[in-house]
């Protein structure tokens, strides 16, 4: 096989197992790849070469026999991670110029599990700073660019990681998802990208945006590949205290290309004025598709809604202001030189090292936190926060899983939407109510533009029903073409 850079990772390790190739050879045809296409994308803000761990390397030329033991589903393959999850040793920047130079002195849950899987750590991927936006441009190095049309935004804030997975820069990778970031990205770039439930995957080791809605998942080439990824990160860490003590099934076995008699819901209140007709019309066939293979498909209503932005950003930005406190040039990265008091230095510090985007949300979230504004913004909030969760909960007494679009439009225009924020917020309208009610989310490609870029379809489903989701996904994949097409790059 000479195009290794292609494969997914089960691709990948069927080759492995026939003895084709070499963890040595994968690593090598991507290396190669990204040294050709990574000056037109950018995805990485830490290159692979850099991060590839001293212990990794000894076991990559042998060849590997132990596929299916379970903590061994990963060997040799390898997964690029979004630069906002620790990494000892390694540069953990969340493309901020305040973490300039930090190397954490600890793996994240999630990178020790995937060392123990044994998966080659494939370089950080680029992303908005601290994961704050959608289109990767509030990166500190630069923006990342869409593999399918380099002069549109790969979504974000996990743009690095979707743009290196659909350039075929790496087999998969790791991204976070606050109010969207895995699955708008994974949407623009035509992956799959999957938000877990909140509390199945550990969020220790992961640089904190909003504590409560904050999770890692997966982004790859297909839904088998998700699958794997998820069997290796999921599951109880007594280290994160929000981390839920539910059992993890197999979700590879959930993969049965079947969902006759499947009852799904397609909420009313998502197919609203501002959506891209194209959008549109390419879920309706998507539903169409499903209905063919025995899916019952019926209109619900998510009446909250209309809320879930406004909720989000109050939300959101409270907690970011709270968890952004920390960065104040004494302990972490970067700090201000030059000044005589500590006072000084960490507001130099501060207003040096953060971006605008950073400080908006920290001025915002510090607004909505103060004395007087708490109980109307905050408390509030929280309040419409349960009322969106409500309308879920309902929904699931009929339906096993929810169709939406992913994103109310395909890639937009680098610079298109930098100078009006509020524009911007509006491009995780469908995926933000995922995060408040805690809910597993996962996009999938399900078509493309007259202008050839990728449009991705929406599947949310229960707390802790990932099953559901990849049942759905993958039979909805396996009798359609979306996900085998590439970008030309
Ligand atoms: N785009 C949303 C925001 O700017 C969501 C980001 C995320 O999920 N990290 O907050």
């Amino acid at each position: 096989m000479s195009e290794l850079h292609k494969l997914t990772a089960n691709q990948l390790k069927q080759e492995y197992k026939n003895g084709k190739t070499t963890p040595q050879g994968a690593m090598q045809a991507l290396l190669e790849r990204i040294e050709k296409i990574e000056p037109k994308v950018k995805a990485f803000a830490h290159l692979p070469e850099r991060c590839l761990a001293k212990r990794c390397q000894a076991p990559l030329t042998q060849k590997i026999d132990r596929f299916e033991v379970p903590g061994t589903f990963l060997h040799g393959i390898p997964v690029a991670i979004k630069d906002n999850i620790c990494v000892k040793d390694e540069l953990t920047t969340c493309a901020s110029k305040i973490l300039e130079g930090f190397r954490p002195p600890y793996d994240a849950t999630v990178i020790e599990k995937l060392r123990n899987a044994g998966a080659i750590l494939f370089g950080k991927t680029n992303m908005d700073e601290f994961a704050f936006g959608s289109s990767c441009e509030n990166s500190c190095y630069y923006p990342t660019r869409n593999p399918w049309d380099t002069a549109r935004i790969p979504g974000g804030s996990s743009g690095g990681s979707a743009a290196a997975v659909a350039a075929d820069e790496v087999t998969m990778a790791l991204g976070s998802d606050t109010g969207g970031s895995i699955r708008q990205p994974a949407s623009l770039c035509g992956v799959v990208g999957l938000k877990p439930t909140y509390g199945r995957v550990s969020r220790y080791g992961l640089i904190a945006f909003a504590s409560s809605l904050d999770q890692i998942g997966p982004i790859t080439k297909d839904v088998s590949d998700a699958a794997l990824l998820m069997n290796v990160i999921a599951g109880h860490d007594e280290r994160d205290t929000t981390s839920a003590d539910v059992a993890v099934p197999d979700y590879i076995k959930s993969l049965t290309k079947n969902v006759k008699g499947l009852k799904i819901g397609i909420p009313k209140e998502y197919f609203i004025k501002g959506i891209d007709p194209e959008v549109k019309s390419a879920i309706e066939i998507a539903v169409k598709v499903l209905t063919d293979l025995g899916a019952i498909c019926k209109e619900v209503s998510l009446p909250s809604t209309e809320y879930a932005v406004s909720v989000y950003y109050i939300i959101a930005t409270a907690e970011a202001s709270s968890n952004l406190a920390r960065f104040d040039g004494v302990r972490y990265g970067y700090r201000h030189q030059g000044e005589a008091s500590m006072i000084d230095m960490v507001a130099n510090t501060r207003g040096d090292g953060f971006g605008a985007e950073a400080k908006r949300r920290i001025i915002l979230g510090t607004f909505a936190l103060s004395s007087g504004y708490y109980d109307a913004y905050y408390l509030k909030a929280q309040k419409v926060r349960t009322l969106i969760k409500r309308d879920f909960d309902e929904a699931f007494k009929k339906f096993d899983c929810i169709i939406t679009p992913t994103s109310p439009t395909a890639a937009f225009k680098i610079g298109e939407k930098t100078s009006d924020p509020l524009s911007m917020y509006l491009s995780d309208i469908f995926t933000i109510s995922a995060n408040l009610a805690g809910i597993p989310a996962m996009s999938v490609p399900c078509g493309f533009t007259k202008d050839n870029l990728p449009i991705g379809m929406q599947i949310l489903s229960k707390p802790f029903d990932e099953e559901t989701i990849f049942r759905t996904a993958f039979t909805y994949e396996q009798n359609t073409q979306w996900h085998t097409r590439k970008p030309k790059l």
